[in-house]
């Protein structure tokens, strides 16, 4: 299980970045039906999936939300002031449609109040899209595509000051990460959550 370092340093906050080896189960946290959008839920409820979106916010302590990953983006945010915390799984439809931006709003959090850590994704070295895709990231060209760079600048544009980037790319790492890309329908999916205690 990997962490960041920003978000270990907050007391009460518990999160994780698993790894292909982790061997954890969403059993006891909330979930989605994640469908590369741009929205946002609130679980209400602590276990089980919540319905269908790909950001999940828990306002109360005790409350896991949990997303699943394999190339697409982990983000975990944390609002120190409210106690919200958010888990966003974000691939190039998610950031296009801000989902990480979306969930900040939702948790009616002020930016500078957030922190937020983004998990192990597709890096750069390994991500080629073509024009469409590239235009919908804002970029005018086809080619390598940095997803955790475009989620940060969409979080600083924001006015969030403290963000946490892993830059772990799971299509390099094999022996680390699942990557959709790398292992097709093979791949497993990696679990990310975040709860206050
Ligand atoms: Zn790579």
């Amino acid at each position: 299980m990997l962490t960041s370092k920003l978000l270990a340093q907050l007391p009460g906050i518990e999160h994780g970045f698993c790894t292909r080896h982790s061997g954890l189960t969403q059993d006891a946290m909330a979930s989605l039906k994640q469908i590369h959008s741009g929205l946002v839920l609130v679980a209400e409820r602590e276990r089980g999936c919540i319905g269908e979106g790909d950001a999940l916010i828990a306002t109360v302590p005790g409350v896991a939300v949990s997303i699943r990953t394999a190339d697409c983006l982990p983000i975990l945010l944390a609002d120190v002031r409210t106690g919200r915390v958010a888990a966003v799984h974000a691939g190039w439809r998610g950031t296009a449609a801000g989902v990480v931006l979306n969930a900040i709003e939702r948790m009616g959090s002020r930016p500078a109040d957030i922190y937020a850590a983004i998990g192990p994704g597709i890096g750069m070295c390994c991500y080629e899209v073509g024009l469409e895709v590239a235009q919908q990231l804002g970029e005018d060209r086809a080619g390598k595509v940095d997803l955790a760079e475009i989620n940060r600048t969409q979080l600083e544009s924001a006015g969030v000051q403290h963000i946490d980037v892993l830059g772990l790319c799971t299509f390099c790492s094999a022996d680390q990460f699942w990557s959709y890309r790398r292992e097709g329908e093979q791949a497993g999916r990696m679990i990310s959550y975040i709860r206050v205690q």
